[in-house]
């Protein structure tokens, strides 16, 4: 399976390492937890977009754009990573912000992943009221910046097309060329699901490389249908863009919904319980957005007997801890 065929620029430090959690496994009691830690992938403080933009900045560059557009909540990674990396290969940033977390904060819109995004020299643009359809507006930002002689290239929010999916494609080659150096049967790999780029491009890779590992995405947004819906649908348009011919089926597709509370970037107690788990057992930081609530939803699984003693699962961490200090309030007690 050669993706040497992609244009693709190194944005990346990869292979990310693959850590045994060995505090948080005694503190669960179940299953044998590994961390794969793309949270570890180094631009801009790091975290999963940066796999995907490494493909999508990739063909930015050989339509030769001057400009990356795109779009997100407020606090989103994304966006910040974006906005490293347009500035790492000297482009222009344009970002669309989307308030859809109510409830915020009055620092919210400063703090975190905004200030980030100031630093790296985007160009914000806070929407006061949200369109329905947040990609076509940043379709629609592109189309007046080409009025005005502009080359931009529109990024879709989360980075969650077929390209973008590639770099998870490789994250599935990565896993199991790990799993095969230490030896490890792995039984299941766990991670949040939000715009869908990610789990899609793990179906894709697992299937392109007959390593049948069952996944599970625990969703951040959306309830389970149609969240498994779009993912699946990615996944497939993902195994054409590589001429794959093995499928997906999707039932493959499995994705949990419990965990995402009262809305998107909304948080709960159960993960706030599982930020401080982690920290306190491994000094490790997930964020309150989407790591910290698909950590909640592997403590729930391991206290619910949702696996066997001495299973080996793998959580991989996509990052977002550049968001903590928006959600001081939430998190400052005790
Ligand atoms: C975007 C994001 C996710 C979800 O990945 P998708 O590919 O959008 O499904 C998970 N964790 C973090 C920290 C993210 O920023």
């Amino acid at each position: 399976m050669l993706l040497s065929r992609f244009p693709r620029t190194r944005l990346a430090h990869l292979p990310t390492p693959l850590e045994f959690a060995p505090r948080l496994t005694a503190a669960l009691g179940g299953p044998d937890i590994w961390i794969k830690r793309d949270d570890c992938t180094g631009l801009g403080t790091g975290g999963n977009k940066t796999r995907k933009l490494e493909f999508l900045v990739g063909e930015a560059l050989a339509q030769g754009a001057d400009t990356l557009v795109t779009q997100g909540a407020v606090q989103s990674n994304h966006v910040r990573q974006t906005a490293a990396a347009a500035a790492k290969v000297g482009l222009a940033c344009e970002v669309l912000l989307e308030r859809r977390v109510p409830g915020t904060p009055h620092d919210y819109e400063r703090t975190g992943n905004v200030l980030l995004d100031r630093l790296f020299g985007a160009t914000i643009h806070v929407l006061d009221s949200a369109p329905a359809d947040m990609n076509a507006e940043a379709e629609r930002h592109g189309e007046t910046l080409r009025a005005r002689g502009r080359k931009p290239y529109v990024i879709p929010g989360g980075g969650s097309n077929p390209t973008g999916a590639l770099g998870y494609v490789l994250c599935a080659f990565e896993i199991v060329a790990q799993a095969n150096d230490l030896g490890l049967v792995v039984d299941r790999i766990v991670h949040g699901t939000g715009s869908t780029g990610t789990q899609a491009g793990l179906l894709a890779g697992l299937a392109a490389t007959s390593a049948p590992i069952p996944l599970l995405g625990v969703s951040v947004r959306r309830p389970r249908a149609p969240q498994e819906d779009a993912v699946h649908a990615l996944t497939l348009a993902t195994l054409d863009k590589l001429g794959v011919t093995a499928g997906c089926a999707r039932e493959h597709v499995v994705v949990d919904d419990r965990f995402v509370g009262p809305g998107y970037g909304q948080p709960t107690p159960e993960m706030v319980e599982a930020l401080r788990l982690a920290a306190r057992t491994e000094g490790l930081l997930f964020d309150p957005v989407y790591s910290g609530k698909a950590l909640a939803g592997l403590v729930a699984l391991c206290r619910e007997g949702a696996f066997r003693k001495g299973e080996t699962i793998i959580f991989i961490h996509t990052g977002g801890q550049a968001s903590l200090p928006a959600y001081e309030a939430v998190l400052a007690a005790e």
